[in-house]
């Protein structure tokens, strides 16, 4: 597990220092956890008692500031795209909790974004558990690449609708998910990539 954990932060430093194409990947948006000598459930200061914990012990996790201006963004956008005033987007993701790790987990059974089921064994990158909780893969050294948003639109749609976050997103099953959604997260990771987040 340390090894996997250790190869994989090489891996993450090389890829940031690799890319000079452009900007992008020039910042490095995680840090690397322990249980044993860090905090690995943290209270996001700037946010309506949202928390991040992490899965493991050994584990990472998004740096707390990089998560905080990446939720903000998220309703900033949010609340214009949907006018929706933003105090409101607050109050649908307050008290959330993330539960963050580097490695993917497996489910039985997901629809994709246009509502295609999907059985046998799914690795997957973020999870909406409940209304009050998420989980999201640390995949890259940015929060761009991963389902933080995509998890939080469920989120909103569960606590706006009570039953469901719309598991099948765009498909017919389930409803609150719209081709909408799926274009503003879209556009929000390209403003993430652009701000380096
Ligand atoms: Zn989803």
């Amino acid at each position: 597990m340390r090894k996997l954990l250790l190869m994989t932060w090489v891996t993450l430093v090389a890829t940031s220092f690799t890319s000079c194409a452009g900007k992008q990947g020039t910042e490095v948006s995680i840090e690397k956890t322990s249980c044993l000598s860090s905090r690995s459930f943290t209270t996001i200061k700037g946010t309506p008692g949202i928390t991040m914990s992490t899965s493991n012990c050994q584990d990472y996790r998004f740096k707390e500031a990089k998560i905080r201006k990446a939720i903000m963004l998220f309703v900033e956008d949010y609340s214009e795209e949907f006018n929706i005033p933003e105090l409101e987007v607050w109050n649908l993701i307050s008290n959330l909790s993330i539960e963050v790790s580097i490695l993917p987990r497996t489910v039985d059974g997901v629809f994709d974004v246009k509502g295609n089921f999907l059985k046998k064994d799914v690795l997957v990158s973020g999870l909406a558990l409940n209304p009050n909780s998420i989980w999201v893969e640390v995949k890259t050294s940015q929060i761009w690449s991963s389902s933080l948003a995509h998890e939080l639109v469920h989120i909103i749609i569960w606590r706006t609708q009570g039953v469901h976050g719309d598991p099948d997103h765009e498909g017919k099953q389930f409803s609150g998910w719209t081709s909408k959604h799926t274009d503003f997260l879209k556009k929000f990771k390209l403003r993430l990539i652009d701000l380096e987040i």
